[in-house]
């Protein structure tokens, strides 16, 4: 019989390039070639590839034991909690195996918080316009996007949207079943959109003078990638529960909950699970991946590098105005906002045949987002590769003069 539908199923418009090994920040193709990664596995590959000291870890913690379950204590668990717990605002931390599922788990927290203090109809979390939280029915439900929820039968209940930013759509929105608000501290599927630290704050202070719990999605946004460990740092403002996957695990799939003692109290034996989440393997990652970001000078060398890159893209905008209309984001989270007549999956596309791989994102955005390990002397390279690109998408003076 004849199949039409590929073996692996055709949920991605895939780019024709198959990777076969990565050193640092560079990836090679199965025919030889040779790319600069500026997506790093969609901000994941924290460490870029084949870094010694995690490959070493994984391959022996491989070797020793690599999954029991969590029906028996899990020492490398325990070392990685208690270093995030003793590094960020949280008194305790659970893990799981994606951003999804982080999440997930995040809003039922916020709800098992209110349910305990004698409120379970306080069950809505506020979420935002150009927001992205996962794929699955929850998260779906939290990300709100139209175009990702359609199919897929009614919405889950209790996730209320309004416009990224604005103060006063968030105090109209609080009523008696309010029980949190939920934001990434820069929109990163969205379009590398930075809350404003003064609106991050002004959220905190709300969220106290309602009771509300402050849920902060830092899949994207943690583990160094803003130039500091987390995001809302920046702010200085801390939650009161926290997601977090992507980078922290460094490309081997890891995710986490951390969590304020108020909240997590309540995730008793029996309230919340995962058979994988907090095994041997991925929290050895884990382990691996923090020693490189906290030792000392690693996130000063990452704002400092960040800086450098912005200011190239800046100068990179004002070269291109034809295609680039602005530059966004923080950290190595950086976005090249393009002009409305330049396509960003063109872009990369242009990118791409240059030798540079980047992501494209919601809002027209081309995102940037590097292995923290990037030298200035790949930045440079990077940007000399992103301009060469522009002039591929830089239209003719025949197309502007007909315009
Ligand atoms: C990627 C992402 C998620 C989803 O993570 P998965 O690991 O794909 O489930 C959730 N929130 C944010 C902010 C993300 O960037």
């Amino acid at each position: 019989m004849d199949h039409v539908i590929p073996a692996l199923m055709p949920t991605y418009n895939r780019a024709d390039l198959a990777f076969e090994r990565g050193e640092g920040a560079w990836l090679w193709t199965t025919d030889g070639r040779r790319y600069l990664d500026f997506g790093a596995g969609i901000a994941t590959s924290s460490l870029g590839h084949g870094h010694p000291h995690l490959t070493k870890v994984i391959a022996e913690q491989a070797a020793k034991v690599m999954h029991v379950s969590n029906l028996y204590r899990v020492p490398q668990a325990e070392e990685l909690a208690a270093r995030h717990v003793a590094h960020s605002f949280a008194d305790s931390v659970f893990f799981c195996n994606s951003g999804a599922e982080a999440n997930e788990g995040m809003v039922k927290a916020v709800r098992k918080y209110h349910a305990e203090q004698g409120h379970p109809e306080r069950f809505h979390m506020i979420c935002f316009e150009g927001a992205f939280h996962g794929r699955t029915l929850g998260m779906l439900s939290a990300t709100g996007n139209e175009k990702y929820l359609a199919g897929f039968g009614p919405p889950v209940q209790g996730f209320d949207h309004v416009p990224f930013g604005n103060m006063n759509a968030v105090r109209a929105a609080i009523g008696p079943q309010t029980a949190g608000i939920m934001i990434e501290p820069v929109q990163g599927e969205g379009g590398v959109r930075p809350a404003d630290l003064r609106f991050l704050r002004e959220l905190r202070a709300v969220c106290d003078e309602f009771g509300l719990l402050l849920a902060l999605d830092e899949v994207q946004t943690g583990m160094g990638r803003s130039g500091k460990l987390w995001a809302h740092e920046w702010a200085g403002i801390e939650p009161d529960v926290m997601s977090s996957a992507k980078g922290i695990g460094g490309g081997f799939p890891l995710g986490a909950i951390l969590a304020r003692e108020k909240v997590a109290k309540y995730l008793k034996p029996g309230t919340h699970g995962t058979t994988y989440g907090g095994g041997p393997l991925a929290c050895a990652a884990g382990n691996a991946v923090l020693d490189v970001v906290l030792a000392p000078g690693f996130l000063d060398q990452v704002d400092r590098v960040a800086r450098v890159l912005w200011r190239g893209l800046l100068d990179l905008a004002a070269k291109h105005p034809t295609v680039i209309s602005g530059v966004q984001g923080a950290g190595l989270l950086l976005g090249l906002k393009l002009r409305p007549e330049v396509n960003n999956g063109e872009m990369q596309g242009a990118a791409v045949a240059e030798g540079l791989l980047t992501v494209a994102a919601g809002m027209n955005v081309l995102r940037l987002a590097p292995p923290l390990i990037i030298t200035e002397t790949e930045v440079e390279q990077a940007l000399a590769l992103l301009d060469r690109a522009c002039l591929r998408m830089t239209p003719s003076q025949a197309q502007v003069a007909a315009k």
